[in-house]
């Protein structure tokens, strides 16, 4: 089963699918974790890229697909994936498709008020890029990550300028991309209300189970 979570900054979609990925034993592909191994490795491209995402900006679609495309060629993605991330932009999903083609796209609404608090709250682990939440998802030392011992960060595109500066990218850029998926009756919306802030993470990941097993096309 091929698979897109989409949402802003902070609305979850990166442990959403940290969370669907066991469950139907496909690998889940993030975006942004892909690009920032790239930087990390220290090459030329990761070099190039750096000072774009520092300010919370978005990197070249033909950079970003490239890098996609090439996860999703490895064998554990044989069977399915969910993509975190990307498409972002209307051209990254005209790219996209013709790689390959999309069972679903997980579409999540979440007010802005929940957004701010969380990703103010958010930490990510600097070795394996788990996420947690100083509030509602704590891990069980506290500044450790739970699953490989690394040290919990808060990402510097995690800072207040820098979440503006994205959540308005994707007002403009990828709410195009949800309509091209409307277009194409592919959208599942997860909508989380004002007052569910706090509610666990496992309990939208049911949600959103549940629907995709409503799919015909769902294997
Ligand atoms: P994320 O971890 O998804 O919040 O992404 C972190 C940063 O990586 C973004 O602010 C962008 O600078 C870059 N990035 C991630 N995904 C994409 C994408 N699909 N297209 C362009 N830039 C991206």
């Amino acid at each position: 089963m091929k698979l897109i979570i989409i949402g802003p900054q902070g609305s979850g979609k990166g442990t959403y699918a940290q969370r669907i990925s066991p469950i139907f034993n496909i690998p889940q592909i993030s975006a942004g974790d892909l690009i920032r191994e790239e930087i990390k490795s220290g090459s030329k491209l990761g070099k190039q890229i750096e000072p774009i995402v520092k300010q919370g900006k978005l990197i070249p679609d033909e950079i970003v697909t490239d890098l996609v495309k090439k996860r999703i060629k490895k064998s554990d993605a044989k069977k399915g994936f969910i993509l975190d991330g990307y498409p972002r932009t209307l051209k990254q999903a005209e790219l996209l498709n013709k790689i390959t083609k999309i069972d679903a796209v997980i579409n999540l609404i979440v007010p802005e008020k929940i957004i701010l608090e969380r990703i103010s709250t958010r930490l990510t682990c600097e070795n394996c890029n788990t996420i947690y939440n100083i509030k509602t998802l704590k891990p069980k030392v506290d500044g450790i990550c739970d699953k490989c011992g690394g040290k919990l960060i808060q990402r510097e595109d995690d800072k207040p300028e820098a979440i503006k500066r994205r959540l308005k990218i994707f007002e403009t850029e990828t709410k195009p991309v949800i309509d091209y998926y409307r277009n194409q009756n592919l959208v599942i919306d997860i909508e989380i209300k004002e007052n569910e802030g706090d509610i666990p993470p496992e309990k939208i990941v049911e949600r959103i189970i549940e629907k995709l097993k409503k799919i015909q096309k769902f294997k």
